[in-house]
């Protein structure tokens, strides 16, 4: 799969290659550092399968780059599936409210972490996808 995956930390974006390296199917990350820049990519017609969307980020937050993506007639199909630490149930609401394709809360041990985002990549790659 083709993934773009929106994230302001470092460390987060390596432990995410480090965990799908594991994974027996290859995919390809495309990374962005915040949702301006995610929507650069997106605009300039490189259309991922999914999106994995961080919440907490300089410049254009996780939110308000949903709303963005929701308000677009090409990109609003794009599943997105956020990825956060926030446990906060207004940001679980808010989020679902605009359209995510899932919510997923970072567990803080890296092994608990791969095998959550495992699950994730399993379930998609059974997933029917747009193919933009
Ligand atoms: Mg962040």
């Amino acid at each position: 799969m083709k993934v773009l995956f929106i994230e302001d930390d470092m460390i987060e974006t390596m432990k995410l290659h480090r965990a799908i390296s594991n994974f027996e199917s290859k995919h390809q990350i495309i990374e962005a550092k915040n949702g301006e820049e995610a929507l650069e990519i997106l605009n300039g017609g490189d259309l991922p399968d999914i999106i994995l969307l961080d919440l907490n980020m300089p410049r254009m937050s996780g939110i308000e780059f949903l709303g963005i993506l929701k308000q677009d007639e090409k990109l609003k199909y794009l599943p997105t599936i956020i990825l956060t630490t926030s446990e906060n149930r207004a940001d679980l609401l808010t989020c679902f409210e605009i359209g995510i394709a899932g919510y997923i809360i970072k567990p803080l041990k890296y092994e608990d972490y791969e095998a959550k985002i495992k699950k994730v990549f399993d379930y998609w790659q059974v997933s029917e996808l747009i193919k933009g």
